[in-house]
């Protein structure tokens, strides 16, 4: 651990990537006096605001999308506010960029690369670049994350600031494997994963603002388990963030904590339960919410 506190940069392609993937861990972060804050490169409107889109497949093609545009990212906007202040941290910074701006571009290199100089921070987080097969949207951010932490360490132009930042990870690398024919494990592995079972029950009422994508209410709970709770099943605690640092961890001698000295004597019944610990599955619903089977998809409905 360092000797002084220190600044993490988290940069996240949609807005709820700030906090879904890698909340936990700067929840615990800033609990222990660092600082965070998160850059959303997008405003997540085109492709994450769930409630427009079944607007527009229901309204047809003249609903006037671009009249909403603005109001719709205000309300992602104001919805990732809410999630992080659960969490703690309030550094919220925004882009701009519209996400169905999909490439890897020079612009967007630079306003990542500007928010690097001007939070210089210690860490930076970001999506894995080869994420889902390096086409889509994670991975163009975290390929732009990488160029322009090369960029912020460089000579720079006119009276650019320069910042070096030591210590990059890519947030939830494996999330994502398998869930197309493109995306094979390659260059994507996790090796450091943080327990954040502590505040598990945050990240759930965090996710819980996420209304413009339906994620609150019953998917928030069913997430802490399926995502949060399947990263802790691999790292034999009930709910963890995985992370794939960068670079190769350089210290002075072999790392190793007390947590994993703690296993060598653990009995066997206390490691299982502390595994087989539930939270957000038990969390209460929000108001005018329930748990409902009425969207399943009866059996027939699969016969070819
Ligand atoms: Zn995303």
């Amino acid at each position: 651990m360092a000797s002084r506190s220190i600044h993490l940069m988290l940069v996240a392609t949609h807005p709820s990537d700030s906090f879904d993937q890698a909340g936990g861990t700067l929840a615990h972060h800033v609990a222990l006096g660092d600082r965070a804050t998160v850059v959303l490169a997008t405003t997540g409107v085109r492709s994450h605001h769930n409630r427009l889109q079944e607007e527009r497949r229901t309204a047809g093609a003249d609903l006037d999308v671009e009249e909403r545009v603005k109001e719709a990212a205000q309300q992602k906007l104001e919805e990732t506010r809410n999630a992080c202040r659960i969490l703690g941290f309030e550094d919220v910074r925004d882009l701009g960029f519209e996400d169905d701006d999909i490439l890897v571009t020079q612009d967007k290199i630079e306003a990542i690369a500007e928010a690097i100089r001007e939070v210089k921070p210690d860490i930076l987080i970001t999506h894995q670049p080869y994420e889902g097969g390096g086409l889509k949207m994670h991975a163009t951010i975290g390929q732009c994350t990488l160029y322009a932490w090369q960029l912020a360490m460089g000579v720079g132009r006119d009276k650019q600031v320069r910042h070096y930042v030591p210590a990059i990870y890519f947030m939830n690398p494996m999330a994502y494997m398998g869930h197309n024919s493109l995306a094979y494990a390659g260059t994507s592995h996790a090796n450091v994963y943080v327990d954040i079972t502590d505040v598990i029950d945050k990240k759930v009422q965090a996710v819980d603002y996420v209304s413009s994508q339906y994620y609150s209410g019953a998917y928030s709970r069913k997430r802490a388990e399926t995502e949060d709770g399947a990263h802790g099943g691999r790292s034999r605690v009930a709910y963890s963030e995985q992370f794939q640092s960068f670079f190769p961890m350089v210290r002075y001698s072999l790392p190793i904590t007390d947590s994993e000295l703690d296993l060598i004597d653990e009995p066997h019944e206390a490691m299982m339960g502390r595994r087989g610990e539930i939270v957000g599955g038990l969390m209460p619903l929000p108001p005018n919410m329930v748990f409902t089977s009425e969207y399943r998809i009866p059996k027939e409905r699969y016969s070819e």
